[in-house]
């Protein structure tokens, strides 16, 4: 998930006091950091769960392997690992598609950048043709050709004497690498090398005192986390009126390893928030059962806290340079026009995301609206983005989005001023203010799956309570 970038630009000062309710309800996720005030007494409590804890079991959560290692020695090396990870990364993903011992081999490194398919980036290096359709054949069914990437990288191990190939290895991403070895027959042969990654349960909590993503950073706890736990009470936490100083959050969270080296971070298992104002708000991640059933969060309630649409369909955004208007004065037809929507000035390029599920109606340069999506959503509403620069891959009419998918990008096509997102809202044929409607809280959960919710968010409920944080 790209993490918004959490700055904000007041704007004019009429605009500002002007739009001071519908602001405060508008982008509060995007724009809390700036915000969220600066962690006082940082309280960390980092360790993990023993290996024997129900909650593991409960959750199932993909491949926890836990380890059993004194609390101490591990909370230490995660804070020191995670301040690290970039480095302790690579070094592991290295030894993931090189062989442990120096061969004497001739090494020859290339990456796709500038070439046009495998077969034209492997011609520019030492192997000669015969190589490289013996080794583009070993490949086949092993690597998604049609899913190269100019970043990714390769490496040929050739003899140094004969110039033959040894091995080659296609390295897709830090944990996937397509390995073709040299058989003692003479024939090439391709398997792919697939990472595990160990995942163990972290405790994470602190005090506020600034910025959220400031304060997780500090601990360790990567920016990307923090949106997300911006984006997870986005919808019941005004981020900008209600964070005071000594409010308290506390996260139980997957962190990742490779090779025993922190590699990133899972899904986020419960969440809590609890404030002077914001009042206590808590959300565990559940996933009904089912094939296909999705995970999600959920209250204490069992209710869905992710809510049909979103406050804004932009990561970030400067400032709101149009508000919904009946009649406005059209800058650029130079008469009075009614404005059916809201105006968000944004650099050009920025993502524009879907508000809601829903499906492509229309992607097109439609007029003064420039290049134009028109989604189709439950209950008789349409959005509309207009001005964009671009369309993102894939969208055209019949495509089904998903909420924060990204649609297209911030531009000024068609009747526009400058780069802005012109966001209309229809519901029912009939244009509404997308700033002031009221967006529905999230549906219940099935009741079928209540009981077996209420078991799994109990036992996360517990965890979060036992976290504790020292007083300021
Ligand atoms: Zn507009």
């Amino acid at each position: 998930m790209p993490s918004p970038r959490l700055t904000y630009d007041p704007g004019n000062r009429n605009d500002r006091v002007r739009g001071m309710r519908a602001r405060s309800r508008v982008g509060g996720t995007l724009r809390l950091a700036a915000v969220f005030l600066l962690l006082v007494g940082i309280n960390v409590y980092v360790f993990f769960f023993r290996d024997n804890t129900s909650i593991k079991s409960a959750m199932r959560a993909g491949s926890i392997h836990g380890k059993k290692l004194a609390k101490a020695a591990e909370a230490k090396g995660e804070a020191k690992g995670a301040a690290k990870g970039g480095v302790s990364e690579k070094a592991a993903a290295a030894a993931a598609d090189t062989p442990a011992v120096d061969d004497g081999s001739l090494v020859v490194r290339g990456r796709m950048k500038g070439h046009n398919g495998l077969f034209a980036a492997l011609a520019a290096t030492k192997l000669d043709s015969k190589e490289v359709a013996a080794v583009v054949k070993a490949l086949r069914g092993k690597l998604d050709m049609r899913a190269l990437k100019p970043h990714h990288t390769f490496e040929s191990r050739l003899d140094p004497a004969t110039h033959k190939l040894r091995r080659f290895s296609y390295r897709v991403s830090k944990l996937l690498s397509v390995v073709v070895e040299r058989r003692a027959d003479g024939t090439l042969v391709g398997r792919r090398l697939e990472q595990k990654l160990d995942t163990r349960l972290m405790r994470v909590a602190g005090r506020i005192s600034g910025s959220l993503t400031a304060s997780l950073a500090k601990i360790g706890v990567s920016g990307a986390v923090a949106a997300r736990l911006l984006h997870l009470f986005g919808w019941d936490i005004d981020w900008y009126h209600d964070p005071r100083p000594g409010d308290v959050f506390k996260v139980v969270i997957e962190r990742q390893f490779l090779k025993g080296k922190p590699f990133g971070y899972g899904r986020i298992l419960a969440a809590e928030y609890s404030g002077k104002v914001a009042g206590r708000h808590r959300a565990f991640y559940y996933k009904p059962r089912g094939k296909n059933a999705k995970g999600d969060y959920y209250n204490e309630r069992a209710r869905l806290i992710r809510r049909q649409f979103i406050k804004t369909p932009l990561y970030h955004y400067r400032r709101i340079s149009s508000r919904f208007h009946h009649r406005r004065f059209h800058p650029v037809l130079k008469r009075r026009k009614r404005h059916n929507g809201v105006d968000f000035a944004a650099p050009p390029g920025t993502p524009v995301v879907a508000a809601a599920d829903g499906v492509v109606l229309s992607a097109a340069r439609a007029g003064g609206a420039g290049r134009a999506v028109l989604l189709q959503h439950k209950g008789k509403i349409v959005t509309q983005y207009f001005h964009l620069l671009r369309f993102a891959r894939g969208i055209r009419a019949g495509r089904k989005v998903r909420q924060r998918q990204v649609i297209g990008y911030v531009g000024s096509t068609g009747l526009a001023t400058g780069p802005h997102l012109h966001y209309g809202m229809k519901i029912r044929g009939r244009y509404v203010n997308p700033l002031r409607m009221h967006i529905p809280q999230g549906r219940m959960l099935p009741l079928p799956e209540r009981a077996r919710f209420r078991r799994v968010a109990h036992k996360l409920a517990r965890e979060l309570s036992g976290i504790t944080v020292a007083s300021r």
